[in-house]
């Protein structure tokens, strides 16, 4: 992408409004624009980094046998009443009425709905497990939408279900989508930890928080210090043997969220051994809840035995456009954002110094030439812009690389190559630059 063509609206100053560091960073590197409380067009660099993260997402529920589909924001309101929520969701849920006075509303999450597809063409257990996924916008009115992408009304969600035939299946499912979620978070920089937490509304007995820690984190943490160590399972994961191992692994050592305003506990858990506090964002849960919502909406399935029985059902989410906040709290300094290359929006920033100088011009245009080939998808800065404001909205923006090109280094047939994250600077020749980029 050459920037002069491209929309990357970079604030200089830093906007009131947001109150915490990633928030400010989204809208200072033209990531997100708020259109409402809670509700935010996502611009073109916000937009490459959230495809990014629902790639990855995806990638891993594909990875553990989980399969795609894509149901609607708009849900019937009869179909909320079947499972009791419709009433007891409160003013969390928001509420329409067609033209034809039909009451629907914006889907805060899909239970129903897929409970209701399941009924309709799953009878047997002989065709189970299945595990059913969608990456789509949800809508909860929170009374305080906040941090920008960290706690908005619209969000996007991945959210899965799994079916199951009988309880032990059901935990097997359970496990399977446990360690997809160790090893998605990890793949995008991050060290989530999973803390074994109350279900809340979507109920059941079994579910698991997955936490990142950060300072301005919303949940208060406990954690034994030696959960931060563990080893996160590698791509050769089977996800059809037995997992329990890896689960008990992770789940032996203490590792809890509480209320925050509990301080009572909170000066209590601190005083045993090996424990630290800290605060975490809430970056998915995984749920399982048995026959709670496949008994009121009758979604059956014939056992061996011929008889039918109410399927198991498991729910695991994950908040999508939360990450791209999360991963921006766990890695930026004082000048902007550190991408992990796994999520970052372009791979390499290219900075032409001297944009009309036929030597500079011609070296960014193999560099360019030569990156967009290796698929490093390379941002290349041919404005106008003085020098100084080049390096900090490269910076800003984070990306991992940045070749920086000038008059001055190319009489020697030299340019500048900088790591973002560790900000090494090295000088060399164009070609041994591309080569260290590309490895
Ligand atoms: P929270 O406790 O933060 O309100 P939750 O427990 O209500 O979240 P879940 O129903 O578990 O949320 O939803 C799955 C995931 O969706 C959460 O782990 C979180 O990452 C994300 N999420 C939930 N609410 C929001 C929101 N208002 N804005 C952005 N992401 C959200
Ligand atoms: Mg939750």
């Amino acid at each position: 992408m050459r920037l002069s063509r491209y929309f990357l609206p970079v604030l200089k100053q830093t906007p009131a409004e947001a109150q915490i560091t990633s928030h400010r960073l989204m809208l200072r590197a033209g990531m997100l624009r708020q259109e409402a409380a809670g509700i935010y067009a996502w611009l073109p660099l916000g937009h490459r980094v959230l495809k990014k993260v629902e790639q990855i997402v995806r990638e891993e529920m594909d990875r553990a046998g989980a399969i795609e589909l894509l149901m609607p924001t708009l849900q019937l309101a009869d179909l909320w009443r079947e499972s009791g929520r419709y009433e007891a969701y409160g003013a969390e849920m928001l509420r329409i009425t067609d033209r034809h006075e039909r009451e629907l509303l914006y889907g805060p999450t899909n239970e129903e709905m897929i409970a209701e597809i399941f009924r309709a063409y799953v009878h047997s257990y002989k065709e189970l497990p299945k595990n059913l996924y969608h990456i789509q916008w949800k809508f909860r009115d929170e009374q305080r939408p906040r941090f920008g992408v960290m706690r908005g009304r619209e969000f996007l969600m991945k959210d899965a279900y799994s079916f199951d035939v009988d309880e032990e299946k059901g935990r097997a499912s359970y496990n399977q989508m446990f360690v997809a979620y160790l090893r998605l978070f990890a793949r995008m920089g991050l060290k989530a930890i999973p803390m074994k937490a109350e279900s809340g509304p979507i109920g059941g007995e079994l579910s698991h928080e997955f936490i990142v820690l950060a300072q301005t984190g919303e949940s208060a943490v406990f954690l034994d210090k030696r959960m931060l160590d563990l080893a996160v399972p590698g791509e050769d994961v089977d996800y059809r043997g037995d997992l329990s191992p890896i689960i008990e692994a992770w789940t032996r050592l203490y590792a809890a969220t509480e209320d925050v305003h509990d301080a009572d506990r909170y000066e209590r858990e601190t005083e045993a051994a090996n424990r630290v506090t800290a605060r975490g964002i809430e970056v998915g849960q995984t749920f399982f809840f048995g026959d709670k919502y496949s008994v009121p909406m009758k979604a059956t399935v014939s056992g061996p035995d011929g008889v039918d029985r109410p399927v198991q059902m498991g729910s695991y989410g994950v908040g999508v456009s939360r990450l791209v906040g999360a991963i921006i709290e766990a890695s930026h300094d004082e000048a902007g954002i550190i991408w992990p290359e796994p999520v970052a929006p372009f791979g390499v920033g290219i900075i032409n110094l001297r944009v009309g100088d036929g030597a500079c011009d011609e070296a960014c245009e193999t560099a360019y030439a030569a990156l967009t080939a290796a698929g490093k998808e390379p941002l290349l800065d041919d404005t106008d812009e003085r020098p100084g404001g080049k390096f900090a909205a490269m910076d800003l923006i984070g990306l991992p690389w940045q070749v920086i090109v000038g008059p001055r280094g190319l009489t020697e047939r030299m340019v500048e190559l900088k790591r973002r994250a560790s900000g090494e600077r090295r000088t060399l020749p164009l070609d041994e630059a591309l080569k260290a980029i590309c490895g």
